[in-house]
């Protein structure tokens, strides 16, 4: 398949670029390099530096380079700064993506992959999540990442377009070579950020909230390799045969992982001690988020192939021992 790959450039797009390699498909990448990296991606890969949103642009290169399918990893995730500047979120994360479906409908390509994520349920009822837990976002970036599921799903039904929204959980992790790994500017992911405080790039790590009512007081997250979840955007093509087709998937190892286990999972794997400050909880934390990705194992045969929290900080510590300072480096 031509597979143009937008935000190809950031940390889970770059991922799916080396994936997509690697199982004989051809990636295109479109990125701004907002947040995006040049050296992320290989230089045999075509690269187009333009925004999504620009509809005369994605056209021209939907048909150039005769994409078959799109996958869409291009959105602003801070959600802080999605309560701050909402319409910045609306814009780029919502309204931009309109633009991107338009120039594909126009262009006749109607396949499609969208980086969805679990901050649409909110703060779930009941644990596992599954596909049909209620939705209820509680900031912005949830909500235009909600707001695009809805916009898939009239798509679908009134143009045929055949998608596929995954819902992640934590992505985390970087490629099992080292080559390409996590780096956002400014980093607010735990991995990354206990990693720094095990070198001493940081002071420290804060831990926020030790008084959830959670085996250890601290919030429990699912989080899953980067690599496992651009496995799942390549199985689920086969799904995309069929027009109007309408996937909702969680992409989860199911596995909840406190952050004081996070924490000491990189002391093992580092060998460093991490020097920790017990800090209030952040506003919209909820205590606990994991998947029951039952859904996406039966429907596209998925299979994590880092199921425990041990092997994928393994991976990270590889890039940023390697990389101290990310992209800079190389
Ligand atoms: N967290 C923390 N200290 C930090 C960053 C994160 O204790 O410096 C906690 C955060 O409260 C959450 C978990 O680590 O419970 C994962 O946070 P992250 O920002 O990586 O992902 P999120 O779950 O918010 O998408």
């Amino acid at each position: 398949m031509n597979v143009l790959v937008v935000g190809g450039a950031g940390y889970i797009g770059s991922h799916c670029v080396r994936q997509l390699q690697l199982a004989g498909h051809r990636p295109v990448v479109l990125d701004s390099l907002v947040f995006g990296h040049r050296a992320a991606v290989a230089p045999d890969v075509p690269f187009f530096d333009a925004e999504l949103g620009d509809e005369e642009a994605v056209g021209a290169i939907l048909q150039s380079e005769s994409i078959d399918v799109v996958m869409h990893f291009a959105a602003f995730a801070y959600v802080g700064e999605s309560v701050s500047d909402p319409l910045k979120y609306y814009f780029n994360n919502s309204v931009a993506t309109l633009h991107l479906l338009r120039a594909m409908l126009k262009q006749n390509v109607k396949k499609f992959v969208f980086s969805s994520t679990c901050a649409t349920y909110g703060v779930p009822q009941d644990l596992p999540i599954v596909e049909s837990t209620p939705q209820a976002p509680i900031n912005p970036y949830g909500q235009t990442k909600l707001d695009v599921e809805n916009a898939l799903k009239a798509t679908a039904h009134a143009h045929g377009l055949s998608f596929a929204a995954f819902r992640y959980f934590n992505a985390a992790g970087a490629a099992e070579d080292g080559s390409i790994g996590e780096d956002h500017n400014p980093e607010t992911h735990l991995i990354p950020l206990v990693i720094d405080a095990a070198t001493g790039k940081r002071p420290n790590i804060q831990i926020f909230g030790t008084d959830y009512p959670t085996p250890d007081g601290t919030c429990l997250r699912d989080y899953v390799h980067v690599d496992d979840l651009s496995r799942a955007h390549i199985a689920v093509f086969d799904k995309l045969e069929e027009p109007g087709a309408a996937h909702f998937l969680n992409l989860g190892t199911g596995t909840p992982t406190s952050v004081r286990e996070v924490i000491s999972t990189v002391e093992k794997v580092t060998g460093k001690k991490v020097p920790v400050v017990e800090s209030p909880r952040r506003d919209g934390d909820p205590p606990a988020l994991y998947a029951n990705a039952a859904k996406a194992k039966t429907e596209l045969g998925w299979q994590v192939q880092y199921p425990d929290i041990e092997s994928t900080v393994r991976t990270a510590w590889k890039w940023h021992s390697a990389h101290p300072n990310g992209y800079a480096d190389r």
